[in-house]
Formats: structure tokens, C-alpha cells, sequence
């Protein structure tokens, strides 16, 4: 039998040939290094951190080539698709600014980039595979299929539709023709010629070598609906958008030699795989893959509500993702993670941990490092959202924050004291007014005598402030006030006689700092007190006399 015949029978509306599939799709013109990579979820609702590490890795690869990065929608499994899950997605790729060439909205020369859209190109390669006698159609049912089962269980043969139980391999075309007038159901399946009891050896990008046994299933390429599962479906679409190295759970890899039978039938030569390693979590005493169900801390509205910067996270991706990233940004601060070089190979081969503490720890390290202006511009676009009381003070006081947040920034060792935007306002709210007055709970700790407190604060503001002193003449009237109260101003001297003093400058000073902010930590003194202002001062002091 001449199966172009029954490929006409099967597909007659199909008129493209897989010929035509390649010019319409034809290979990119990229130099050698570019890499083309993919990102293909399906759209089952809001990314978590495991969707967003495993995005980011082929987004790098691809941006650091000079390659092109593709956001495919694999949405051919609908019980699980939700309404808007391509939206959720694309949001929530654009808010980590990832650099998409091509997806679904944007479009590009290789969609369409839901697979859903794309039937016309899998029928095309289905047609084909059935004219080289590749593929066939199989009109079992549900109950045919049990059976099977059934019977390789007794005999305790492996299960599955191969060999001799693959009954419909050698239908007629007047068997397949009578099958079709009748109505019934059929789903078209590989005709595989693998052979068991053979290995099959790929590289895998990350995992090195790996030896597997040859597929020799009949698995089904197309379902009875017309759509494809997984497998025929991303060999298609990987090869007409000419990609180059699939990123991909881990979980793939056991499919790796069916998915290359897959391949080398259709004549495609298969892209470089890269399978990964899940991110984990530690609950309790097990560690297991993230799941967007259980872990709250891992869902990425977690981290838009706290104000998480972007960048912060995706320096822990860079960091989990390549054991030499951490080294390398400690010598090159100044460097964004797009200048470091990644590779596969430095993957770890055990799955990297989800540590929200160390997430934090990046941000806040990283935060430090921001200029005023940009923590001003990311703290106000949170705020807008999240905070409206205090994204009004930031509006109505730009520079004023701008100079606050620059106190202890462009030093050597900057201050670290908030990890996210949502903590700024717990860190600078005495600076306004209009927060400082809702509060009034002091902590002055070595000195209590409200007298003693009201005679430091008088004393210092008619006799010894002056906005436009620097630092060395603040200090040095501090020390001036000291002795004048009977306060030591050189530490040491108080240390080695403690009863001769009231107490020392640290106490002068504390009562200063307790008054202005209400407590006795703070960043530099000298800053505060210039920024806030005679005026701003006075009346802070004035409850106190
Ligand atoms: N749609 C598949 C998934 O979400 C993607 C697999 C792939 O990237 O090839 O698991
Ligand atoms: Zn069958």
C-alpha cells in the first residue's frame, strides 16, 4: 500500500507539506554562538519561584548569546488552563524584566506561540510521518486498551502498546477506510522501531551523559481530538521555531529517548537538551519540589507585596543557578548578573534549595548599594500600590527623601538596614512630621530625670546647634556641651574614672537622638539633625521642657 494514500485519507484537508513548513519557518539567521531557547508553561495561573528560576535560566542564555528568547503557551492539556493564564504570565515575565523576543501578544515570524493555534502545523507532520510509514492510526478502545493491559500483567510483560500488541500497525487501507465511514475514534501513533534491550546515550546539558533504553512504544502523537500531547507537540514546535536548547524539567529525561525517536523519524535534527533540576524547599524534615499550593513565601505576589526588588531575586537565581556567581559579584559589585558568563555545566547536579533568608539578605546588600534616586523611584512605585499614606509623603517630599535615604550611603560600608521597600517607612519615619507627631513613646535609656533631659536638649539647641556646621564642628560642640553639663567627653577618661562624671557623650548625644527620632539607635546624628532643621527641632525639644 502506498501510504501517501492514507495519509490523504486521514488528513485530506492538509495541504501544506512539511516542505513548506520549512520555508515558512526557516533557520534563523544567528551566528553560531546565538542561542535560541524557550520558555513554555502552561497557563495554569501566577508564576512561583520555581516557574520564575526556570524562566530565567534560558532568558539569560539566550540574552547573553545574543540568541532570542520565545515564550511559548503549552496549552493543550485545557482541564488545566485557566481563563487568563497567558496574561498572568506575561505579566508577571515583564514585571522581572525579562527580555522576550517572541510570544504569544508580541508575535514574531515563528508563531502562532500557543500551541492550541498551532493544529494546522501538527497535523503537517503528522501527515507526513503517516506517509513514510512512521505513524499510523489505531482505532482501539478504552476497553481494547485494558484488556491489553490486562494480558501484560499476566504474562508480566513490560506494559504499553509495542510489538505484537500493537494490533493496529498493519490495518489495510480498506480496514482504516471501513473504521473511518463508521465513525470511530482513532488516535494516531508512532510506529517505533526502537528495540528495547538497546540503549540509547544522549548528552544531556547539564547532567552530562546519561544511558537509557531505546523507546519502542507506539505512543500516541496525536489524541482523538486532533490535538497532541507533549512530546509530538514540542518536537514541532522546538523544530519550526528552531530552537536550540530546551530548558526543561528534570522530570522530562526518562522521555528523552521516545522524544529523540520523535525527532529522527520526522528527519529534525533535535536541539541540545538541558534538563533542571526543580527548585526545592525545606518543610520540616523533607525536601521537596516548590509547590505554588503549599509554599505562600514562594508565590511572586509574596514578593511584589513586601516590595522584593527584581533585581535582588535575580541575583539569587544567578547566584543558585552557577556556583562561581557568588565569587564573582563579590569582586564586581558594580556589575549587573548580565556581565557574568553562565553555563550549564556549572549547574549544580543536585536540585538548589529555596533559602528565603538568603533572598533577603541578597536584597538587602543590594539596596544598599542603589543610589538614593532609584530606591526613591522603586519605594514610591510601591508605595503607590501598597501604602498610599506614605507614597503622599514621598511625593511631597522628593529631595528631602532623596537626602535622607542618601544618610550612610556612598561609604564604604553603606547601612543595610532595610531588605525591601515595605520596610523603608518602619526605617526613616521620623523624618516626617506627619508621622513623627502619631508617635509618642520615647525610650531614653541612661537618663531618665525629665529635668536633666529638658536642661541637655535647651542647652544644646540655644547654645550649640547651628544647621551649617560640618561634622567636625557638630562633634566637636557635642563634646563642648558634655563638659559643660559634667558629662565626660572623651570616652576613655570616663572608662577610668566613671564617679567623676554624670555620665559621658554617648548619653548627651542619646538624648539628642531619643528626642528627635524616639529611639536610641539611628543612623548618623549629624545628618538627622541637619535635615530636620532648626525649626523641625525646636518644637520636637519643646515637649520636653
Ligand atoms: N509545558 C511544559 C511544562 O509546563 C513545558 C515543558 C517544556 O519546557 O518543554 O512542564
Ligand atoms: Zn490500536
Amino acid at each position: 500500500m502506498d501510504k501517501k494514500d492514507l495519509a490523504n485519507l486521514l488528513y485530506p484537508n492538509i495541504t501544506k507539506t512539511i516542505e513548506d513548513l520549512e520555508k515558512m519557518y526557516p533557520e534563523r539567521k544567528l551566528n553560531d554562538k546565538a542561542m535560541v531557547c524557550r520558555f513554555a508553561p502552561s497557563p495554569t495561573g501566577r508564576m512561583h519561584m520555581g516557574n520564575l528560576y526556570a524562566s530565567f535560566i534560558p532568558e539569560v542564555i539566550a540574552k547573553q548569546t545574543n540568541g532570542v528568547f520565545i515564550l511559548r503557551i503549552e496549552d493543550t492539556d485545557n482541564k488545566r488552563a485557566i481563563e487568563n493564564g497567558i496574561e498572568l504570565i506575561l505579566n508577571d515575565l515583564e514585571h522581572y524584566n525579562y527580555i522576550i523576543n517572541e510570544d504569544p501578544i508580541k508575535g514574531g515570524a515563528y508563531g502562532p506561540y500557543i500551541q492550541t493555534e498551532r493544529k494546522e502545523i501538527y497535523h503537517t507532520v503528522a501527515k507526513y510521518l503517516v506517509s513514510i510509514d512512521r505513524a499510523y492510526p489505531c482505532f482501539c478502545s478504552e476497553d481494547d486498551l485494558n484488556n491489553m493491559r490486562e494480558e501484560q500483567e499476566k504474562r508480566k510483560d513490560r506494559i504499553g502498546y509495542y510489538g505484537h500488541y500493537a494490533k493496529c500497525r498493519n490495518l489495510s487501507y480498506d480496514e482504516v477506510k471501513k473504521h473511518l465511514e463508521n465513525g470511530d475514534k482513532w488516535v494516531l501513533r508512532l510506529k517505533s522501531n526502537g528495540d528495547f534491550n538497546k540503549k540509547i546515550i544522549f548528552k544531556d546539558l547539564v547532567k552530562g551523559t546519561i544511558e537509557l533504553p531505546s523507546n519502542d512504544i507506539d505512543q500516541v502523537l496525536i489524541k482523538s481530538d486532533g490535538i497532541p500531547p507533549y512530546a509530538f507537540a514540542h518536537v514541532c514546535d522546538d523544530h519550526f521555531m528552531r530552537v536550540t536548547i530546551v530548558t526543561r524539567d528534570d522530570s522530562y529525561i526518562s522521555s528523552v529517548p521516545y522524544h529523540l525517536e520523535i525527532w529522527n523519524a520526522c528527519g529534525f535534527k533535535p536541539p541540545k537538551y538541558a534538563h533542571l533540576l526543580p527548585l526545592n524547599i525545606k518543610d520540616n524534615n523533607t525536601i521537596r519540589k516548590i509547590s505554588k499550593r503549599k509554599d505562600p513565601t514562594a508565590a511572586v505576589a509574596f514578593y511584589h507585596e513586601r516590595g522584593i526588588p527584581v533585581e535582588a531575586i535575580k541575583l539569587y537565581f544567578a547566584t543558585i543557578m552557577n556556583s562561581n556567581f557568588e565569587g564573582w559579584y563579590l569582586q564586581n559589585q558594580d556589575k549587573s548578573y548580565r556581565d557574568f558568563e553562565f553555563s550549564f555545566s556549572k549547574m549544580s547536579k543536585s536540585g538548589p534549595l529555596f533559602d528565603l533568608e538568603k533572598v533577603i539578605n541578597i536584597s538587602k546588600n543590594y539596596l544598599s548599594k542603589l543610589k538614593a534616586e532609584e530606591v526613591y523611584d522603586n519605594a514610591l512605585t510601591w508605595s503607590l500600590e501598597y501604602d498610599k499614606e506614605f507614597a503622599k509623603i514621598l511625593q511631597k517630599y522628593k529631595d528631602y527623601t532623596i537626602d535622607v535615604l542618601n544618610i550612610e550611603r556612598n561609604v564604604k560600608k553603606p547601612r543595610k538596614d532595610f531588605s525591601c521597600y515595605s520596610e523603608i517607612k518602619s526605617c526613616i519615619w521620623y523624618m516626617y512630621d506627619e508621622l513623627f507627631d502619631q508617635q509618642l513613646q520615647y525610650n531614653f535609656d541612661n537618663i531618665k530625670y525629665k529635668k536633666e533631659i529638658a536642661t541637655i536638649l535647651k542647652e544644646y539647641l540655644e547654645n550649640y546647634y547651628n544647621e551649617n556646621d560640618d561634622k567636625d564642628t557638630w562633634f566637636n560642640k557635642m563634646k563642648q556641651l558634655a563638659d559643660k553639663l559634667g558629662y565626660a567627653s572623651d570616652i576613655r577618661e570616663y572608662k577610668e574614672n566613671p564617679t567623676l562624671y554624670k555620665g559621658n557623650i554617648s548619653d548627651v548625644a542619646n538624648v539628642i537622638r531619643v528626642a528627635v527620632t524616639t529611639s536610641n539607635k539611628s543612623p548618623d546624628l549629624y545628618m538627622i539633625l541637619k535635615l530636620l532643621g532648626r525649626d523641625r527641632i525646636e518644637k520636637r525639644f519643646s515637649i520636653f521642657y
